[in-house]
């Protein structure tokens, strides 16, 4: 097989298979490996290659592709799906068609038999392999034509039908999340129109044997809303959007009332952080992604914000919530001595869990949890992502796992009358500005936190170097150039001398470490600040290239360690990249440049005619010089010495 891959492959001869993609009409980022393995199973990926390493693979293997290539493009693609399904003739044309290639390859085979009978016996188990594979083709689409027919009539009994979705349109929405990750398209995607549907939904996909997947915004940072299982159902949430007026609640264990807000699961957590904001109110949970994110995948996940760094996450602002548990029960949360701040900061939390019948109001069971504060979070982190069991609280971080959230009541603040933003920008190396972020909480942290004179960080948000130029972000101070940091933080209390002093203060602390700062004052000033910030979540979805996609919480004084880590892997595996890539070049080109001139070319019959150069056709139809591809010591493809001190016994180059 003389192809440029081929010439890859022989220059790769250390133990990690080269990315080829001979498959063809793959447009996915599956390699030829992944897709083998998936259609054929390990086995016959490595039978395949070694049947490559016999380097005998030929026109056979390219017709073999093909059909792996057919069958993978429709697999990929729910728009080839629905129109195979609509239409049985061109259904049956090409699973013939399929056929009718692996029927070549076996004839190919049985022409050559007795040549060589062990590899015959690969090729043929390797076309038994691929028959199997679109037999499997060929059924599934009865079976999924009868399961959609199954899941229509089982999941109507709840639902409108035209909420219960199969179109392509619908599972290319739901197969990934922020993560841009992609394993399976899910088999049905329900859009519930009330809250009350989806117990009955939950039920029906248990009936019906499918994965249930909960999804708001998709925003996700940790694949969670991503089908892993092809029999999955997506409960999109977002249709759940009923919104409460700002209530004031007597909350239990208290005096006075309190303000919350009651909000369906498919509610956006923008449209929560407005109502507030009407009300004079602020809403604590404010992800960056607040313009996409819903309230059901912000308690899922336990989402924070700029303001965690006052009143905490998610879990610290829930009053209660509802949800629906995998066995398709109604289970009813509630906070019965909230202390109305950071959960960590009390002695305990006691939550009463009521599971209800499926009228959603009789009372089957009741247990009330006593969890002490310290047990949620880790000393110096706003949110501890390596516990997502929380003392067993159910719902909250747990990411859909034990239930779906279908509405969450949370305690409304009141932000005190005297704020300032500061937004500093630094300009020195990141292990030299990351420490003023401690410094400065350190500092508010000191000042009154109770009384006229009382002093609070309420948001505090940094944006790294990369996010900056990400942003385009246009530099306050009077330098050239960008910041390499830049801080934003809201500065608050009642008092708005003391306000201001703290906000100058911020200020001298950022310059003793080289960053120039200002304030913003008036409403419109601070919102001009803080735009940038929302900005992030605009480019995010352009800076998967450069970003590690991954939930992280850092406790602050390894800020810097964690940022100066992030740019040397950055550097690392760029650098790796970078060699790698000179690496197989310079033994392609050394593959070329080594082929023996006039040697005999199997081809047989008439040659076609070809306008390139004669020495080209030549080179590119005899194999590589088997003094390519040779591996150094330190595992890296070169090209070997060798070729160098015996040049003249290489004849012929191409180049
Ligand atoms: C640009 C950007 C900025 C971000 N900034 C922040 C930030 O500042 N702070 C922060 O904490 N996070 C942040 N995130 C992460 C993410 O936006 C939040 O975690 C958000 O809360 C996810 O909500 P969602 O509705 O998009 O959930 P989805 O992505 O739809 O789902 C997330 C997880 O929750 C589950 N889930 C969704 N809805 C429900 C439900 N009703 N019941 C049960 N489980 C459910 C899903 O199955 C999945 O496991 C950011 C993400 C992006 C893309």
């Amino acid at each position: 097989m003389n192809t440029v891959a081929d010439a890859f492959v022989a220059a790769d001869s250390g133990t990690d298979a080269p990315r080829l993609r001979e498959i063809p009409y793959n447009y996915t980022s599956f390699s030829d490996r992944e897709i083998v393995i998936r259609l054929l199973g390990a086995d016959m990926w490595r039978l395949l290659q070694e049947l490559r390493g016999e380097r005998r693979t030929g026109r056979s293997a390219r017709m073999l592709f093909e059909v792996l290539g057919d069958v993978w493009v429709v697999d990929r693609n729910p728009y080839l799906q629905d129109d195979l399904l609509d239409n049985p003739k061109r259904q049956v044309l090409f699973v013939d068609a399929l056929r009718h290639r692996l029927r070549e390859v076996d004839r190919r085979r049985q022409h050559g038999v007795g040549a060589d009978a062990e590899r015959d016996a690969k090729v043929a188990r390797l076309i038994a392999a691929a028959g199997a594979a679109v037999d499997r083709f060929a059924t599934s689409f009865a079976e999924t034509a009868e399961l959609r027919r199954r899941t229509r009539r089982v999941l109507a009994r709840h639902t409108d039908r035209g909420n219960i979705a199969f179109d392509g349109l619908a599972r290319v929405s739901h197969v990934t999340d922020a993560t841009d990750w992609r394993v399976e398209y899910p088999f049905v995607v329900l859009h519930p129109d009330t809250e009350d549907e989806v117990r009955g939904l939950v039920e029906g996909c248990i009936e019906l044997g499918l994965t249930i997947i909960p999804r708001g915004g998709g925003t996700g940072y940790t694949g969670g809303a991503i089908p892993l299982d092809a029999r999955s159902a997506v409960i999109n949430t977002e249709k759940l959007e009923r919104l409460s007026d700002v209530e004031r609640v007597v909350l239990r264990g208290h005096a006075e009332a309190t303000p919350t807000i009651d909000c369906g699961a498919g509610v956006v957590t923008r449209r929560v952080i407005d109502a507030a904001e009407r009300a004079g109110l602020v809403f604590a949970v404010d992800p960056t992604s607040a313009d996409a994110s819903c309230i059901g995948g912000n308690v899922a996940v336990n989402a924070g914000g700029k303001k965690a760094v006052l009143w905490g996450t998610a879990l610290d602002n829930l009053v209660s919530w509802r949800m629906v548990t995998p066995d398709a029960q109604w289970l009813e949360v509630t906070r019965t001595d909230h202390n109305l701040g950071k959960i960590h900061d009390a002695k305990q939390a006691t939550f009463e869990l009521a599971w209800l019948a499926a009228d959603g109001r009789t009372m089957t069971r009741r247990e009330t949890l006593v969890i002490p504060g310290s047990a949620f979070r880790k000393a110096g982190l706003g949110k501890d992502v390596t516990d997502k069991f929380l003392a067993g609280l159910p719902g909250v971080q747990k990411e859909g796992c034990d239930g779906l959230v279908t509405s969450a009541r949370f305690v409304l603040h009141r932000m005190p009358p005297a704020v300032r933003t500061v937004c500093l920008e630094f300009f020195g190396l990141a292990r030299e500005s990351v420490p003023a972020i401690v410094e400065i909480k350190d500092h508010v942290d000191a000042l009154p936190k109770s009384g006229a004179a009382r002093v609070l960080l309420a948001g505090l948000e940094h944006l790294d170097e990369r996010y900056v130029k990400a942003v385009g972000y246009a530099t306050k101070a009077k330098r050239h150039g960008r910041p390499r940091m830049v801080l934003m933080g809201d500065i608050v209390g009642d008092d708005d001398a003391a306000v201001a002093k703290a906000a100058s203060a911020v200020v001298r602390i950022a310059n003793a470490r080289g960053a120039e700062g200002f304030v913003a004052v008036s409403a419109d000033a601070r919102r001009k600040f803080w735009l940038d910030r929302a900005r992030t979540a605009a480019i995010a979805r352009h800076t998967n290239a450069f970003k590690v996609n991954e939930d992280v919480v850092i406790p602050l004084p390894r800020l810097a360690d964690y940022t100066d880590g992030i740019e040397r892997i950055n550097i690392e595996f760029s650098l790796a990249n970078k060699l790698r890539l000179a690496d197989a070049l310079t033994a392609f080109l050394a593959a070329r440049r080594c082929r023996p001139r006039g040697r005999p070319t199997a081809r047989r019959g008439r040659r076609r005619k070809s306008s390139r150069p004669r020495s080209t056709r030549r080179a590119n139809s005899s194999p590589p010089c088997a003094h390519a591809g040779r591996t150094s010591p330190t595992g890296s493809t070169r090209r070997s010495p060798l070729c160098r001190t015996a040049r003249s016994s290489c004849r012929g180059s191409a180049s």
